[in-house]
């Protein structure tokens, strides 16, 4: 039975066929040379059960973003704009602790880094406890036991590991343990920020493929950041694209993989390895720019081979040029 919230959230939940929403999102870092837009002006949406990815490279603010949807943004990072709505509830409006029994409960989080998002000297029975009881959710004796039974063989983990502290596990099991306390409330949305950070590749398709498994059984949505295209073209259904803050493009994986639009997109794609590892790996020439002060127009325009007069004073703005493909670049804007 999931966890339910409080009466008074409930109340303020509309009908909306999305289960995230996220319009306008503006997140900047406070420096003592300005202000670091690290996302500027993001928007998207996700349905029940739909797996979303959000690409590109460290610095592109896909982390933030994650960081935003929980409302975990720290000082000297503030959310300037926008807004994120679970449900039809107003995330940016809740109190901190309405926020806080949101957390988990509607929508969780497996952090980057597993062995940073465990405590170390508490065994895992404890911190999946934790959670629970932090959640008025808690279970007793018995019950815990084959509530934390069931809980960790839903992940692949046998019961046993509920008694270890995190350091007697391998990498991949503690990011099992932490995809096992994200869903335990059976939230809504799981956001997975980069879940298989410093894993060997084996283990990553594990690990992914256990993410997959639990979200598809718990009809969750699922955000995953990352920046392996090739990781992200077999775990998720619709891919973001993201550059300097922004969302350059997005579009189901098969027709952002067939025929991307976006010249950042066509390089990062033409710079995976092919099967038979005969083609010269391409790089993108340049790098991004400062998020301190981005380029005027679009923030691409420095490094892109079809830059135009243009594109070096307005950003264009993301639009559907094939259905349920979107795409901001002024080499498809018709007028
Ligand atoms: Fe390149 Fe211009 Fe498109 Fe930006 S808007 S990606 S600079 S063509």
């Amino acid at each position: 039975m999931p966890y339910r919230l409080g009466a008074d959230l409930e109340v303020r939940c509309v009908s909306e066929p999305n289960v995230l929403r996220v319009e306008g999102l503006r997140v900047h870092y406070q420096t003592p040379a300005g202000p670091v837009k690290a996302v500027d002006g993001v928007s998207f949406a996700v349905q029940p059960g739909e797996r979303f990815g959000l690409v590109g490279e460290s610095g592109s603010g896909k982390s933030t973003i994650a960081l935003s949807l929980l409302r975990m943004i720290k000082p000297p990072g503030r959310v300037e704009d926008g807004s994120v709505t679970l449900d039809g509830v107003e995330l940016l409006e809740l109190t901190d602790e309405e926020m806080r029994r949101v957390r988990l409960a509607r929508i969780s989080l497996v952090a980057q880094g597993a062995m940073n998002s465990l405590n170390p000297v508490k065994r895992i029975r404890e911190q999946i406890a934790l959670g629970l009881r932090e959640h008025g959710a808690a279970r007793e004796g018995r019950a815990f036991d084959t509530f934390l039974t069931e809980l960790l063989e839903r992940v692949g983990l046998r019961r046993g590991v509920g008694d270890m502290f995190p350091h007697e596990l391998s990498g991949g099991m503690k990011q099992r343990v932490c995809i096992a306390m994200a869903i335990s409330l059976e939230p809504q949305v799981i956001v997975a920020d980069e879940p298989t950070t410093a894993l060997d590749v084996v283990v990553q398709w594990q690990v992914i493929d256990t993410l997959r498994r639990v979200q598809s059984e718990l009809g969750a949505a699922v955000i995953q950041i990352g920046h392996d295209m090739g990781l992200m073209a077999h775990s998720v259904e619709r891919i973001g694209v993201m550059y300097a803050g922004k969302l350059v493009e997005s579009a189901a994986v098969r027709d952002l993989f067939r025929a991307p639009l976006h010249p950042y997109t066509q390089l990062l794609i033409a710079s995976l390895p092919s099967l038979d590892g005969k083609e010269r790996l391409q790089g993108i020439a340049g790098s991004p720019p400062s998020l301190l002060n981005p380029p005027a127009g679009c923030p691409f325009h420095p490094r892109c081979p079809f830059v135009m007069d243009v594109c070096r004073t307005t950003m264009p703005p993301p639009r559907e040029h094939r259905p349920g493909h979107f795409a901001a670049c002024h080499l498809y804007e018709t007028s």
